[in-house]
C-alpha cells in the first residue's frame, strides 16, 4: 500500500457530500467578510451582494437548462422537497383541486418519501410505485398507478444509494398525458450527468453534492407549472416570499461557481469517475475479493458503486477501514439497531445480501493512486475478517459505531 504518498483517508462517499471545489471556496471567500452583507440592503455593498446572488442563479440555471427567475434558492435539496411536495398539495387544495393522489417511488430520499406521508394527514392518498431488479422505476407498475386523480408524481433522477438514473423521460408523457404535476428530486444528478428541468414543474438541487458548499441548494419551479408551490415558512420577502430568510450571500456565490465549473467538465468529470470506479472493481476482482454488482452498471451514475461482498459484515468492514477508506454502508444502524436500507429491500435484497453491501462514489478529486490504495486495503481488511471468522467465529451482536445513509 503506497501509505507514504496517498493522504488518508482516502473519501470514497461522495454520494453522502462532495468535496469542495476550490472555485467555489474562492468564490464564497470574499463574501464572509471583506465584502459581507445582506442582499438586501439599499447600500452598495448590499448590491453587490445581490448581484453575487444573481449571477450564482444564472449559473445555476444554466446548469439544469432553467431560467433564472426559476431557481429559488433553499438549504439544500431536503427543503427543496419539502416546499415542492407540500407547497403544490397545498397550492392545489386551496385552489380547489379535487385530485388527492401522490405517486412517488419506493427508493425516493427520506425527505420526499416522509414529505409525501405527510400528506395522508390531509387527506390525500400516496402511492408508493415499486422499481425493478435493476434499481429502476417499474413502468408498468407507474402506469398502473397514474389515473385522472393523480395531482402530483415525484421521482428522483438518480438514487443516492445504488446510483440508478432512473426513466424520467419514459414517466414524463404519461404523467403529461393525464394532466398530473411532475417533481424530480435532481440532488444526486444535477452536476454529475447532463440535467434537464425545463418540462418537469418542479425539481431540487443541492449545492454540496456537486462540489459546492452545505447548507445551501435550489428548487426549480417552472414558469408553466399549473400551481406555483405555496411557501411553508413565512415572515420576509426574499425569493418571492416563497423562500423567507436572509440568503447566505456566502454559500450561494460558492454554489453558482460549483454550478459553474460542473456545467464546463460534465464529460471530463464522467470519464475521469468511471474509470475510476472501473479500476477499483478490476483491483477487487484481481484481489481474488468475491462480490456482486447490487444494480447493472449501465444504469449507474459514473463512479458509482454499489457492492455486495460475499460473506463479509459490511458494517464491520466500515469500522476496520474507517480511518484509511471512507465506504458508507448499505443498512443504517438506529439507535445500536440495524435497519434495512429501504432502496435495498425495494430492489429486492435479503437482509443477509443488505448486510454484505457498501456504498462508493468515486468523485472529481479522487485518483488512481487513491484507488489503489483503497482497492487493496478493502482486499486486505476482506481477508483479516474471512480468516478470523473462520478461526474465531463471531457472536453477534448489535454493531457499535453506527452511522446513518444520506
Ligand atoms: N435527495 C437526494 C437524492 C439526496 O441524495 C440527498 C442528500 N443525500 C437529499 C435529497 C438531501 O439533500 P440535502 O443534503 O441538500 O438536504
Amino acid at each position: 500500500m503506497s501509505e507514504n504518498t496517498t493522504t488518508l483517508p482516502v473519501y470514497l462517499d461522495g454520494h453522502a457530500t462532495s468535496p469542495l471545489a476550490p472555485e467555489a471556496e474562492a468564490a464564497m471567500a470574499p463574501w464572509w467578510h471583506r465584502r459581507a452583507a445582506n442582499a438586501h440592503s439599499p447600500h452598495r455593498r448590499g448590491t453587490e451582494a445581490a448581484a453575487a446572488v444573481e449571477q450564482a442563479r444564472v449559473e445555476v440555471a444554466n446548469l439544469v437548462g432553467a431560467a433564472p427567475q426559476e431557481i429559488v434558492f433553499t438549504s439544500g435539496a431536503t427543503e427543496s422537497n419539502n416546499i415542492a411536495i407540500l407547497g403544490i398539495a397545498d397550492a392545489a387544495d386551496r385552489a380547489g383541486d379535487g385530485r388527492r393522489e401522490v405517486i412517488i417511488s419506493a427508493i425516493e430520499h427520506k425527505s420526499v418519501l416522509s414529505a409525501a406521508k405527510s400528506l395522508e394527514e390531509r387527506g390525500f392518498s400516496v402511492q408508493v410505485c415499486p422499481v425493478g431488479k435493476d434499481g429502476r422505476l417499474d413502468i408498468l407498475a407507474f402506469e398502473r398507478l397514474l389515473s385522472d386523480q393523480t395531482l402530483l408524481v415525484s421521482v428522483m433522477a438518480a438514487n443516492n444509494e445504488v446510483g440508478t438514473v432512473q426513466p424520467i423521460g419514459a414517466v414524463l408523457p404519461m404523467v403529461r398525458a393525464l394532466g398530473a404535476m411532475i417533481h424530480v428530486d435532481a440532488a444526486q444528478l444535477a452536476g454529475k450527468l447532463a440535467t434537464d428541468v425545463a418540462d418537469y414543474d418542479s425539481a431540487s438541487i443541492s449545492s454540496h453534492k456537486m462540489y459546492g458548499p452545505m447548507g445551501v441548494g435550489a428548487l426549480f419551479i417552472s414558469a408553466a407549472a399549473q400551481y406555483r408551490p405555496r411557501p411553508l415558512f413565512h415572515g420576509g420577502a426574499q425569493e418571492a416570499g416563497l423562500r423567507p430568510g436572509t440568503l447566505p450571500t456566502p454559500l450561494i456565490a460558492g454554489f453558482g461557481a460549483a454550478a459553474k465549473v460542473a456545467a464546463s467538465r460534465l464529460e471530463q468529470d464522467s470519464v475521469h469517475v468511471r474509470a475510476l470506479a472501473d479500476r477499483l472493481v478490476a483491483g477487487l476482482e484481481a484481489r481474488q475479493v468475491r462480490f456482486r454488482r447490487n444494480v447493472p452498471n449501465e444504469h449507474q451514475l459514473p463512479g458509482s458503486l454499489s457492492l455486495g461482498l460475499f460473506g463479509v459484515d459490511a458494517p464491520s468492514l466500515i469500522d476496520a477501514l474507517a480511518d484509511t477508506v471512507c465506504l458508507s454502508e448499505g443498512s443504517a444502524c438506529t439507535s445500536g439497531q440495524i435497519q434495512a436500507s429501504h432502496v435495498l429491500a425495494a430492489i429486492g435484497f435479503s437482509e443477509v445480501e443488505m448486510r454484505e453491501t457498501i456504498r462508493i462514489y468515486c468523485g472529481r478529486y479522487n485518483d488512481v493512486s487513491q484507488i489503489d490504495y483503497a482497492a487493496t486495503a478493502i482486499a486486505d481488511a476482506v481477508y483479516r475478517m474471512t480468516l478470523a471468522h473462520w478461526t474465531n467465529p463471531p457472536v453477534r451482536s448489535a454493531h457499535e459505531g453506527c452511522s446513518h445513509r444520506f
